[in-house]
C-alpha cells in the first residue's frame, strides 16, 4: 500500500458511486468500510464490485491475487461504529441536501477530531454541507467520475474553509489511487457540470424543436466534437432526473434562467423515463442486455 493514501477508508452510499470508490480504494490495499442504510443496498453495491473485479481478471488488468485482497479489505456493514476507524470518510449518498445533511451532522460527530469528510456531490455546495458540521476545514468534494474504477478524473473542490492542508491530503491520496485529481472552488455545479449540463440541456432544446432528430444530434457532436458519446446518449447514462436537478442547482444558485431545464427533460423525468436505469430515456433500451 502507498504512503501516501489513507490508513482506512469509508464510503457512505453503496449505490453506483459508492461502490465504484470503494472498490478504487480496497484495490489500492486501503480497508474500506462501504456503508448503507438496509443490508440488502450493502449486499448490491457487493455484488457489483465483485462482478467488476471478476472482469477485471478476465480482461488480465487485474490479478486473481489483487481481486481476493479487495474483496477481503472491502466490508459492507450498516454500522456506523466503524467511521470511528477511519482518517477518510467520502459521502456518496442521494443527491438530496436534507438527506446529506443528515449524514454530514452523524459522520461529523462518529469521526475521529482529524479526520477528512468529503462529499462527492455533483451540485451541492460543499461550504453549505460544511458549515453543518464542527469540522469545516476538512471538508472537501471528491467528485468521482462515473464509472469509478475506469474514470482518471477527480474534481477536487474547495469549500470557503477548507484548509490547505486537507486539500494537499486529498490531492495525495487521489494520485496515490491513480487518478488525476483537478482542484476547482466551490461554486454552483464545480467545473464538470458547469460545462456539461448546459451542453446536454441545449441538446435537449435542439431535439424539442425539431432541429434534428436525436440520432442526427448525437451523432453530430459525437464525429464533430470528437466525444465518445452523443448528448442524449450521456444524458440517458447519467440519469435525466440527475440532470435535471443539477440543472435547478445551476439556475438557482447562478441565479440566471440560461440554466432552466428544457421542459422535454422535465416531460421525460415526469413520464417516468429517466434514462438507462429505467430502460427508457431519449432512447428505449428495453431490448438492450
Ligand atoms: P445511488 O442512488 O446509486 O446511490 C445512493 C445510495 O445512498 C443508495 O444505495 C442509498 O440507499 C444510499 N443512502 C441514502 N441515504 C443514506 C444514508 N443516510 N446513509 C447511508 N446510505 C444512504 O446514487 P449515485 O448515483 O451513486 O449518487 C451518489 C452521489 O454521487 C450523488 O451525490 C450524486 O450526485 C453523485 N454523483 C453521481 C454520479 C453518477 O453518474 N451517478 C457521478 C458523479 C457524482
Amino acid at each position: 500500500m502507498s504512503n501516501n493514501l489513507p490508513k482506512a477508508v469509508a464510503v457512505i452510499g453503496a449505490g453506483t458511486m459508492g461502490n465504484g470508490i470503494a472498490q478504487t480504494f480496497a484495490s489500492c490495499g486501503v480497508p474500506t468500510f462501504m456503508i448503507d442504510v438496509q443490508q440488502d443496498f450493502v449486499d448490491r453495491g457487493l455484488a457489483t464490485v465483485h462482478k467488476s473485479l471478476g472482469k477485471f481478471v478476465e480482461k488480465g488488468t487485474l490479478t486473481a491475487e489483487v481481486a481476493e485482497r479487495t474483496r477481503k479489505l472491502l466490508v459492507g456493514t450498516t454500522d456506523k461504529k466503524h467511521l470511528a476507524e477511519v482518517d477518510l470518510c467520502i459521502e456518496a449518498v442521494t443527491e438530496n441536501l436534507d438527506v446529506k445533511t443528515a449524514v454530514f451532522r452523524d459522520a461529523d460527530a462518529a469521526l475521529k477530531p482529524g479526520a477528512i469528510l468529503a462529499s462527492n456531490t455533483s451540485s451541492i455546495s460543499i461550504t453549505v454541507l460544511a458549515a453543518r458540521t464542527r469540522r469545516a476545514d476538512r471538508v472537501i468534494g471528491m467528485h468521482f467520475m462515473n464509472p469509478v474504477p475506469l474514470m482518471k478524473l477527480v474534481e477536487v473542490i474547495r469549500g470557503n474553509d477548507t484548509s490547505d492542508a486537507t486539500t494537499d491530503a486529498v490531492l495525495a491520496w487521489s494520485k496515490a489511487l491513480g487518478k488525476v485529481p483537478v482542484p476547482a472552488n466551490d461554486y454552483p455545479g464545480f467545473v464538470a457540470n458547469r460545462i456539461l449540463m448546459p451542453m446536454i440541456n441545449e441538446a435537449a432544446f435542439a431535439l424539442m424543436e425539431g432541429v434534428a432528430t436525436r440520432e442526427a444530434i448525437d451523432e453530430i457532436m459525437k464525429l464533430g466534437m470528437n466525444h465518445p458519446m452523443g448528448p442524449l446518449t450521456l444524458a440517458d447514462f447519467i440519469g435525466l432526473d440527475v440532470c435535471v436537478s443539477i440543472l435547478d442547482v445551476l439556475k438557482d444558485g447562478l441565479g440566471d434562467d440560461k440554466y432552466r431545464a428544457c421542459p422535454l427533460l422535465r416531460r421525460l423525468v415526469a413520464a417516468g423515463h429517466l434514462g438507462r436505469k429505467t430502460k427508457r430515456g431519449f432512447y428505449d433500451y428495453s431490448q438492450a442486455k
